[in-house]
């Protein structure tokens, strides 16, 4: 299969003529959450060789930035020694005195501003690991409730809305296989052709065998192309779509009646609300055709297999959540969760978005997805840890709030940054900024100079992907092993090492171990911290994990198999029945105006990856994609008088961003385009909204209001 662009996309080792290789170190993608399954080889000289694996995710397949990622490990400005600030630069230092500033630091501002006041941000990409010990030393060593990770911008709107409609929040409930056999496929807000290249393997077997393929998105996106029917929805309005599709499938008379009344509640409500959602009323508000939505609820209606899957564009909203819900609420009437080759889902975009969230580093959770106020999880976890439940603190603010509220009174004076790049990949980032800038000291842990690192006071070099031990779980909730096929460069630590050291400089009073090192020991930790919780992994091992090659949770004991598919019989809830809940349309959070008269939506490109502190550093993928673009329809450019390629200003009420003009046919005319991944002048963030989901504290990343200027004008 080969991209639009031409590009190395999704393709295997035969269609690349690499033939066959020597045994290596099978591991799995430092990128995104298909993970999908790699093996690395080591020459004698040390040059690492990328081959892909067959794995049921990615069936062999590995997209350029898979096939290119054995060069982060020799990207020549690794970071090998930890920096402090010394007279406003960043400076070489030993790790004990890097440790010694930072410990230093926490003691003063603990002692004159509370515990709260020392902050940890976490990211979607960390190992379980990892995650599990940020969160094990936020709430122990530090005692403090401020612990947040970036997955709060990426997955909780739709972990919100699984877990109130039902009950557990795994972003596909079934393995990823189910697509090649599904009878049709509707992608909302999910451009996998360019985010996931080989998880179109599974739609276009998909077509092959008869199916249909459905895109909502304001974009004729990579995806779309692949698509029999594409809803060019107003950005903001997906959630009008759902409950209009919704409407229709009540009127044709094609609710699953017997599944509504065995295995949920509260359809009443639902049933009454998209009442009022006819199509010609849909059509206005989300701009979609209601011709076009008749044929899509019949397609969904059709009685066959089903399959609706949601990613960013739908859920980061200030009404992700509901969003979700809507669309959840709409599968739930048709019976789809828990039916063979049926079913709903969200498509986790960090490469471990779902573990991230899974085992300790969200604000309100222990590990296991345990409540964080939830007597009996603290004292299951408190029994675990050997400290008593009381001393856990209670959940703090989520990931935005606790920057917006950095060095302020009552805010986070000394926060510690651990894969993740908010100068870039934060909403209103020149806020952001200026609250990074008002901190008492700024730690990052990376193993690269990021743009959030370079505002630091102290940066710890961190040891990445091959060249340490540990686990993900894959968008399907199957727990994999990652796999150190390279020893780190001399001066690089783990963030479980820094973790643990830090933890000895700040408590003499903890239990012995308290912080294992290895990647091993921790994970049979979290294991034990996580039985009886939703996200069970008591009954997963090292050794099963080699064995198996994966496991998904919940698998409770050792003997257990795992659970690839939920809710055959019944859902996450107490009674074991899902929720309909009741959801209704709202506008964005900044609608248009004459100042602002166009609507920004942001997003990623096939060749780089996140806030790009990674794919920035590989030369074939800055080759592929080297600046960003201002994606705008012709008749917007000739309105302005804008050709291809000039540099457009997008200014919005947070900023200005410059970059050039990309002049599409293939976006609505009352819509612009940036992708994300690049700092400074272009930064696609420096515009976005921090309006926040109420539920999920999701912020509006994809849509808000802006105009565009001419440069030279
Ligand atoms: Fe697979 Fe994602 Fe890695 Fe590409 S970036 S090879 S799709 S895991």
């Amino acid at each position: 299969m080969k991209p639009a662009d031409g590009s190395i996309d999704d393709v295997t080792p035969d269609e690349l003529g690499a033939g066959p290789l020597t045994v290596g170190t099978p591991t799995h993608c430092p990128y995104c959450a298909l993970q999908c399954a790699m093996t690395l080889h080591v020459s004698p000289a040390g040059s690492v060789t990328v081959e892909a694996r067959d794995f049921p995710t990615n069936r062999g397949g590995l997209c350029q930035k898979g096939w290119t990622s054995a060069e982060l490990l020799t990207a020549p400005d690794r970071l090998t020694s930890p920096l402090v600030r010394v007279s406003g630069e960043l400076v070489a230092t030993t790790w004990d005195d890097a440790l010694g500033v930072i410990a230093r630091a926490i003691r003063a501002v603990q002692v004159t501003h509370g515990r709260d006041a020392v902050g940890v941000l976490g990211g979607g990409g960390l190992t379980n690991e990892k995650a599990y010990a940020l969160g094990k030393f936020a709430r122990v060593a530090l005692q403090s409730r401020s612990i947040d990770y970036n997955g709060r911008w990426c997955m909780s709107s739709a972990a919100a809305a699984g877990n109130r409609t039902l009950g557990v929040d795994r972003g596909i409930p079934f393995p990823l296989s189910d697509l090649a056999t599904a009878d049709v496929v509707l992608l909302v807000g999910a451009n996998v052709a360019e985010t996931m290249p080989p998880l179109v393997r599974h739609l276009v077997d998909m077509r092959a065998a008869g199916g249909t393929l459905i895109v909502a998105d304001p974009r004729e996106t990579a995806t779309v192309r692949l698509a029999d029917v594409h809803l060019p929805v107003t950005p903001g309005t997906d959630l009008a779509l759902a409950l209009g599709l919704l409407h229709l499938v009540v009127a044709d008379g094609a609710v699953d009646e017997e599944y509504v009344a065995g295995r949920t509640n509260g359809f009443d409500a639902v049933r009454e609300r998209v009442a009022g959602w006819w199509p010609e009323r849909v059509e206005r508000v989300t701009g979609v055709a209601a011709e076009d939505l008749r044929r899509v609820a019949r397609l969904l209606a059709s009685g066959g297999r089903v399959v609706v899957l949601t990613a960013r564009g739908a859920e980061q909203h200030s009404k992700g959540t509901d969003t979700v819900t809507a669309l959840i609420d709409l599968c739930l009437a048709l019976g789809l969760p828990g039916r063979v080759g049926s079913g709903f889902g969200c498509i986790t975009g960090q490469g471990n978005g779902q573990g991230g969230r899974e085992h300790g580093q969200k604000n309100d959770q222990l590990p296991g997805y345990r409540k964080l106020d939830d007597p009996a999880a603290r004292a299951h976890v408190a029994v675990v840890w050997g400290v008593p439940p009381e001393s856990l603190p209670g959940p703090g603010p989520s990931a935005y709030e606790m920057l917006d509220a950095l060095g302020t009174d009552g805010g986070v004076r000394v926060l510690l940054v651990h894969g993740t790049n908010p100068v870039v990949s934060a909403p209103n980032a020149r806020h952001v900024v200026q609250r990074l800038e008002a901190l008492d000291l700024l730690v990052v842990a990376d193993p690269f100079l990021s743009e959030t690192a370079l505002l630091a006071d102290v940066v710890l070099p961190v040891t990445q992907w091959a060249e340490e031990d540990g686990t993900t779980t894959n968008l399907e909730g199957r727990v994999i092993r990652r796999r150190a096929a390279v020893v780190a460069p001399d001066g690089v630590r783990s963030d479980l090492d820094i973790v643990n050291a830090l933890a000895a400089l700040l408590r003499d009073d903890l239990p012995v171990g308290a912080f294992p090192t290895e990647p091993e020991a921790v994970f049979d930790e979290l294991a034990r911290a996580s039985a009886g919780g939703p996200a069970d992994y008591a009954g997963i091992t090292y050794d099963r994990l080699d064995r198996t090659g994966g496991l998904y949770w919940p698998c409770p004991d050792l003997d257990h198999p795992g659970t690839p598919r939920l809710f055959a019989e019944t859902f996450g809830t107490p009674d074991g029945r899902a929720r309909f809940v009741d959801v209704d349309h709202r506008p964005p959070a900044e609608d248009v105006d004459d100042d602002y008269p166009l609507l920004l939506t942001t997003g990623r490109v096939l060749a780089q990856y996140q806030s790009g502190t990674q794919t920035r550093r590989v030369r074939a993928l800055n080759d592929a994609a080297p600046r960003p673009f201002v994606e705008l329809a012709r008749v917007v450019a000739d309105d302005l008088g804008v050709v291809e390629g000039e540099d457009v200003r997008v200014v919005s009420r947070r900023g200005t961003s410059v970059a050039p003009a990309r002049v599409s046919e293939a976006i609505r005319t009352d819509t612009v385009f940036m992708p994300f991944h690049w700092p400074g002048d272009a930064r696609a963030n420096s515009l976005t909204s921090d309006a926040l989901d109420p539920i999920s504290r999701m912020p509006e990343f994809k849509v808000c209001a802006v105009r565009l200027e001419r440069v030279g004008a």
